[in-house]
């Protein structure tokens, strides 16, 4: 099984070799047979290839059975042909449509609580994959900007039936967020496609809340909630704010799931603040490895993944468990490498 590596912008290297590490020991120990292939995405390739995203690679992605991608700092890309959003274009061309996004307390919290967002990540408010050709992000007059969202019944209902499934193997809830009350033909279409959806779950319980009151029952009572699914952009806010609640954003791991493919990669983005200093968190890049390799387990039906996966997270929630062995963000004295070595550590020790 062969896994394509592109450690990204900002602390994507960082993070990248940290999780990688615990990654490399894990294939050993447990005899996965992975294979890791290594290449550059982002501001290291535009600086050598003139592109983001080379051609040749992008004809590469499809084969892999999954890739483990760095953040990528968009903000800093071009806006000419040489700049090419890597996320965007693996969510919108080789639809990776899922977003899997938990927000999990440490060992010991003192509020604990276990949530996941299911995002859908291929429409949305998200201009920049609404349209077949151009984008929907649009200057009427230099004073006059039109944003347009677009919002499909088939892609509502894929996102709502991940979100079922995954709520048959927790606790058996689903909270759908929207903003139907505004935007009722967009978000009722949506709310529409969960409810019927939810049809096939007779298991499940199905609840649903405006996105603004979300915001406060999030911070009010996270614990109420088992699965949550919701729109693109809502999905994007929401599951920083549910992270940083758990502790940190640097905890937030993350999947972009297709069909056949799929791409670990941490919810946050580059973190141009702290690169290059040894100090961001590599949990992300860990559990979203992990994520990766509980998504291969059950796709690819190989139980070994998926004790795997469970072992990785065993590893990372020992080191999590003790303040002693923290990185800054959750004010422990440990650097990004230094995790890496603990979460290592713990995983040999079984
Ligand atoms: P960010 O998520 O990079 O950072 C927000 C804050 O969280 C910063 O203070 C940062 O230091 C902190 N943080 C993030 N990850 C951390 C970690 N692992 N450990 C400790 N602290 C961490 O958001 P931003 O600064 O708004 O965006 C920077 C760039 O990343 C932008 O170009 C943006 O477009 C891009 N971005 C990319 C992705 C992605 O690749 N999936 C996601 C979000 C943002």
């Amino acid at each position: 099984m062969q896994l394509l590596v592109l450690p990204g912008d900002g602390i994507g290297p960082e993070i990248t070799a940290a999780a990688m590490q615990v990654l490399t020991a894990l294939n050993d120990t447990h005899s996965l047979g992975l294979a890791f292939e290594h290449d550059i995405i982002g501001m290291a390739s535009l600086e050598r290839h003139g592109s983001t995203l080379r051609p040749d690679l992008i004809a590469r992605l499809p084969t892999q059975d999954g890739i483990i991608l760095g953040p990528v700092d968009t903000v800093a890309y071009p806006a000419d042909a040489g700049g090419i959003n890597v996320s965007a274009y693996l969510r919108t061309r080789l639809d990776l449509y899922a977003n899997i996004r938990p927000a999990r307390t440490p060992p010991g919290a003192a509020k604990p609580f276990d949530l996941v967002i299911v995002r859908e990540l291929t429409e949305g408010f998200y201009a920049d994959r609404n349209m077949a050709e151009g984008n929907a992000d649009l200057l009427a007059t230099p004073d006059v900007a039109i944003s347009l969202r677009k919002v499909t019944r088939q892609a509502s209902e894929r996102i709502a039936r991940r979100a079922f499934e995954l709520a048959m193997t927790r606790e058996r809830r689903v909270t759908a967020v929207h903003k139907a009350n505004v935007f009722k033909r967009g978000d009722g279409l949506f709310l529409d496609a969960v409810r019927s959806v939810a049809l096939d779950f007779p298991e499940v319980t199905l609840d649903d809340i405006l996105v603004d009151a979300m915001a406060a029952w999030l911070v009010r009572a996270p614990q109420r909630f088992d699965v949550i699914v919701t729109g693109n952009l809502y999905g994007d806010i929401l599951s920083d704010l549910a992270s940083e609640l758990s502790g940190s954003l640097g905890l937030a791991g993350s999947i972009m799931a297709g069909d056949d493919l799929c791409a670990a990669q941490a919810q946050h983005g580059s973190a141009p603040d702290i690169a290059g200093r040894d100090q961001a968190n590599p949990a992300s890049m860990i559990l979203s490895i992990a994520l990766l390799l509980n998504w291969l387990g059950a796709r690819h039906a190989r139980p070994d993944l998926t004790a795997a996966a469970r072992a990785m997270i065993a590893a990372l929630d020992h080191a999590l468990a003790d303040p002693a062995t923290r990185t800054a963000d959750l004010g422990g004295p440990l650097g990004t490498a230094a995790f890496g070595d603990t979460v290592t550590r713990a995983l040999l020790a079984g």
